[in-house]
């Protein structure tokens, strides 16, 4: 399914400094509605970890749930407190913690625990019985990742002991998850092994007597790929920012999904320059011939990978530019070209929707030889997220 891409959101608003990301909160929602959509009966858990990839964690989850998330999810425990304090109450999981961390006030705060090891079990129990609460915990069960959850007789301990634990009231085991390891190789081998290791686990929970609604599994590239996981719930991350997490196999649009981050910045100096002149430090780039120098303000400490010197892509105009030499911790530099009318003040996209010229973080990921995930997720907190689309004031 291919839809034309839609234009980029713009935003009106003066820039509060050298640079934006401009964030299409309608996209968010509107990615997660198709995500709904290509789930069928199972719902979305939407992933908004790491500062919702680099978006914003409060707008992106709120812009999740106006699209239909029924639960969100984060990795660690403070991002979870920084929802609740904002006001957002929809189910929320979260996994990564450590032995003596005080689980106490997310007890409090209804935060779903994953218990994905023998003393997280016991610990959410503690905390549950120190609250008087009733804490919702999900099981994390590794079926071949090698990285969170439990197997063997490690599960099999932790399925045991949050039956004991349900049956104090002392939590309520909602449900059950695991992660693909190659979920970006749909016909890879252990996709279906994975699936039916988890299938078997859930049934040995149901012969110990647990009775678990909620059983997730699939991440963004299960979802678009393989229907057959979308089981209660599916657990898209990155696709619910627009980006594709399969680019081989398809791009934002093919998927009805469109990237929500426009990432710009204003050039800072334009200076002519003769042939021959090295740029930047080391001087790994040479100009070629009288040129034209345009500095933009944005380096590795915005999340601009070291690694694309002389090679990731910007446009400024019509003229797609790559960075000239290497990219510095505050600047980069480009080669905007002999015939170049920019100026001091225009605007520079680094990073788009991939219309009008726009660069995408697909782009940047292949000419940093990395991943788009990391692309937008390493975005540094000094580049000021600016929201466009209809945040419909959801109070979640
Ligand atoms: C990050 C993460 C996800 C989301 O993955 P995407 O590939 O971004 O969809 C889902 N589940 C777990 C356990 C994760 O760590």
């Amino acid at each position: 399914m291919t839809s034309p891409p839609e234009p980029p959101a713009r935003t009106t608003q003066p820039y509060l400094g050298t640079s934006r990301a401009t964030i299409d909160l309608a996209a968010i929602r509107d990615n997660v509605a198709e995500l709904d959509r290509r789930a069928g009966d199972a719902g979305v858990i939407a992933v908004v970890k790491a500062d919702a990839y680099g978006h914003g964690l409060v707008p992106s989850a709120r812009a999740a749930l106006s699209g239909g998330a029924r639960y969100l999810a984060v990795a660690q425990l403070a991002e979870a407190l920084t929802l609740r304090a904002a006001g957002v109450t929809a189910p929320l999981l979260t996994w990564l913690f450590a032995p003596g961390d005080d689980l106490t006030e997310a007890a409090r705060a209804e935060i779903t625990l994953s218990a994905g090891a023998p003393w997280a079990i016991e610990a959410i129990g503690a905390a549950a019985r120190e609250t008087g609460t009733t804490v919702r915990t999900h099981i994390k069960v590794d079926t071949g990742l090698g990285r969170g959850g439990s197997w063997g007789d490690d599960l099999d301990a932790v399925l045991r002991r949050a039956g004991e634990l349900e049956a104090e009231g002392a939590v309520e085991v909602e449900g059950i998850w695991s992660h693909f390891a190659w979920a970006d190789a749909p016909d890879h081998p252990t996709v279906r092994q994975q699936q039916e290791t988890f299938m078997e686990v859930c049934s040995r929970a149901e012969r110990m007597g647990l009775r678990i609604p909620l059983r997730h599994l699939a991440n963004s590239a299960a979802t678009l790929t393989n229907p057959s996981a979308a089981l209660d719930l599916v657990r898209p991350g990155l696709a619910i920012y627009g980006l594709s997490p399969v680019p081989d196999l398809g791009r934002p649009e093919d998927f009805g999904l469109r990237e929500a981050m426009r990432l710009t910045a204003r050039l800072v100096n334009v200076k002519d320059a003769p042939a021959g002149q090295g740029v930047s430090y080391g001087h790994a780039y040479t100009t070629s011939e009288p040129t034209r120098l345009g500095l933009v303000p944005l380096g590795y400490s915005d999340g601009i990978p070291r690694h694309a010197g002389n090679a990731g892509p910007m446009r400024v105009g019509s003229s797609t530019l790559h960075v000239a030499g290497r990219v510095c911790m505050d600047q980069l530099t480009l080669d905007l070209g002999p015939a170049s009318d920019a100026v001091a003040g225009d605007e520079v996209v680094i990073l788009g929707r991939g219309v009008d010229g726009d660069p995408t973080a697909q782009d940047w990921a292949e000419a940093a030889g990395t991943i788009n995930y990391e692309i937008v997720t390493r975005l540094g907190a000094r580049v000021p997220r600016v929201y466009v689309g209809p945040d419909d004031g959801v109070s979640a």
